[in-house]
């Protein structure tokens, strides 16, 4: 195809807004899939996808447009990963595009993910083609929903915003004028030296490293030997080609165009998003600016429940061939025996690789209570240590500053429910940044630890909401933090797996929830076990779980002997079932 008729863009949207469905629909019109069952979710292929119904994984379409005049216009739909833990690697597939359908359900109006997608489309300077979905439906408030689309950019008028269904397809001939029309054409310089930005990239462990970039400057060549810039990683690629859906091997792809490149590169790690590929010989000088190394916000226990930590290790490590944001270290622990520390984007993503696990590899594992990472200056000691497992954290009589990293909550809400959310957020230690209007929607920005928004805040945020508040976060720097560890003990043993560090205006009530539920969730013994929560040395809250049988129950008070004996002789013998990290995630 000429340049000229090449059109490179995505579709954003706010979750089940109909992304998916217009998606399958611009397939279907173009012919490149003519059958409906073949259609359904095509671009949401993994298993774990269709149970959550967002796409992880970014693919690329390439579709052949005729319009009314005969002309072909070749039309690269890049998909982008639809879920806020997700956030970098949707800002890298947009700088892949040239322009993106801005997609807003009429039946519920612009939300979070809108204006966090718009956002993001806006510093990319890309062309915005606002869309109003599910016009067929009853419930469609068109009126109220054009009308917040002009609050969110004052160029989107009723003449530039179209209408559609992307179920009835009303509308879509629209659409795929309006991308030949205003997004436009691809530039660049097919001789220049290479440069193509890498947006996806996965493992296959007969292929290696498998990515897709968009080609910039020059041409790739098969036969080219290639230069992968942020690691200075080379090689000769095995193969290069687009999807259409089904991949299509080529043999060159020029400037303006989309497609993928099997590098053959065995270390998964090797290649990631946001890289730039050029050719080992007369390459580009500069590598695209704003590659960011993947990094986990929050860490994780993960052991083997029930069965074999071998079986564990081994889906574990082909579980991050093609996860490359996953990352995992082996860890020991008392309780709980050998398994390992997860590093995860955020919760959801903890979620999908337990599911994963589960069902790719048959394996139920258990998992310990995330946390994000900690950076604490101890006396005597300059540079501050990363701490990623709460067991680690040092004692209180040798810190000396404790912070923790904080992410900017962007939420949207109806205006009648702004006190609601203020109280929420401020019970999360949130920090109010910044308050605005958009129609009749709030959108507020807060400043909040990680840690506060890991658990359960979404839940939460939708329970006062009545399910009208909706949620998306960036990563903020590290900042001071009140922080305190508390631990376990069961029987008198310290439990590692219960080892927990939070806010010192949390500790009291947790303490206390804690020692409680323990109580009735660990298996009882022939003795009567009491359970301590210490913190900086003293014991704030206790409780006792009951004996198996009452008249086992040994009565009276244990000697300081029996404890003794019970500290030296008893590790490990404390059954920890996932219910009791459950119950844990449960608390707030
Ligand atoms: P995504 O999360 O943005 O990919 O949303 P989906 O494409 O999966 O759509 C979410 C739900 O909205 C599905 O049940 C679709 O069938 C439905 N949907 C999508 N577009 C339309 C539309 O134009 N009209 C109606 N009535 N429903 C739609
Ligand atoms: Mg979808």
């Amino acid at each position: 195809q000429r340049q000229e008729n090449i059109r490179n863009f995505a579709i954003i949207a706010h979750i089940d807004h109909g992304k998916s469905t217009l998606a399958d629909r611009i397939m279907e019109t173009t012919n490149t899939i003519s059958n409906r069952e073949a259609s359904a979710q095509l671009l949401d292929d993994m298993e774990v996808e269709k149970a959550h119904g967002v796409t992880v994984k970014s693919r690329t379409v390439r579709n052949y447009y005729v319009d009314a005049n005969g002309d072909e216009f070749e039309y690269n739909l890049i998909d982008t990963p639809g879920h806020v833990d997700f956030n970098y690697e949707v800002s890298r597939s947009l700088s892949a595009t040239d322009g993106v359908l801005l997609l807003v359900d009429a039946t519920k109006g612009v939300q979070a993910q809108t204006v966090a997608n718009y956002r993001l489309a806006m510093d990319a300077n890309l062309t915005i083609i606002p869309i109003i979905n599910k016009i067929d439906n009853l419930m469609a408030d068109v009126e109220k929903t054009a009308a917040e689309l002009l609050d969110l950019d004052e160029r989107f008028t009723p003449e530039v915003t179209l209408h559609i269904s992307a179920k009835t397809g009303l509308g879509i001939e629209s659409v795929l004028e309006a991308i030949r029309d205003r997004i436009p054409a691809p530039v660049g310089d097919p001789n220049a030296p290479l440069k193509g930005l890498i947006f996806d990239s996965k493992f296959d462990p007969y292929q290696g490293v498998v990515v897709q970039a968009r080609i910039f400057e020059g041409t790739l060549s098969s036969q080219d030997q290639l230069r992968f810039m942020a690691k200075d990683v080379q090689t000769q690629s095995k193969e290069i080609g687009f999807f259409d859906p089904m991949s299509r091997k080529t043999t060159s792809l020029a400037a303006g165009d989309v497609g993928y490149i099997i590098t053959g590169i065995k270390d998964p790690r090797a290649v990631q998003v946001g890289d730039t590929v050029t050719t080992k010989k007369n390459g580009a000088a500069e590598p695209f600016p704003g590659y960011q190394q993947i990094e986990p916000m929050v860490y994780a226990g993960l052991y083997p429940k029930g069965g074999e930590y071998s079986d564990l290790k081994l889906a574990i490590e082909k579980l991050s061939l093609n996860d490359a944001a996953f990352q995992y270290e082996p860890e020991q622990s008392e309780a709980l025996g050998m398994g390992f520390r997860g590093g995860f984007l955020g919760i959801f993503h903890l979620q999908i690789i337990r599911e994963r696990l589960k069902a790719e590899f048959g394996l139920d594992v258990l998992t310990t209570m995330p946390n994000s990472t900690f950076r604490v200056t101890v006396k005597n000691q300059d540079a501050p240590l990363y701490i990623e497992n709460p067991n680690q954290f040092p004692r209180y009589n040798e810190l000396v500053k404790v912070e923790e990293p904080y992410v900017r909550a962007k939420i949207t809400a109806p205006n009648e429910q702004l006190n609601d959310i203020m109280r929420l957020a401020e019970c999360r230690r949130g920090e109010l940044a910044d308050l605005e209007t958009i129609g009749d929607m709030l959108l507020i920005t807060y400043r909040m630890p990680i840690s506060e928004i890991a658990y359960d805040f979404f839940n939460e945020l939708k329970s006062v909401s009545h399910g009208f508040a909706t949620l998306s976060t960036e990563r903020d720097d590290f900042g001071p933090s009140d922080l305190v560890r508390l631990d376990i003990a069961i029987d008198y043993v310290d439990i590692d797996a219960l080892t927990f560090v939070m806010h010192r205006l949390r500790v009291e009530s947790f303490a206390q929830e804690i020692t409680q539920r323990l109580k009735d969730l660990v298996p009882r013994k022939l003795q009567a076990m009491p359970v301590q929560a210490t913190v900086e040395g003293r014991v704030i809250a206790r409780s006792d779980i009951p004996p198996l049988r009452k008249a086992a129950a040994s009565g009276g008070k244990t000697s300081k002997k029996q404890q003794q004996m019970r500290r030296q002789g008893q590790k490990a013998q404390i059954e920890l079932p996932q219910t009791v990290f459950d119950a844990i995630l449960d608390m707030n």
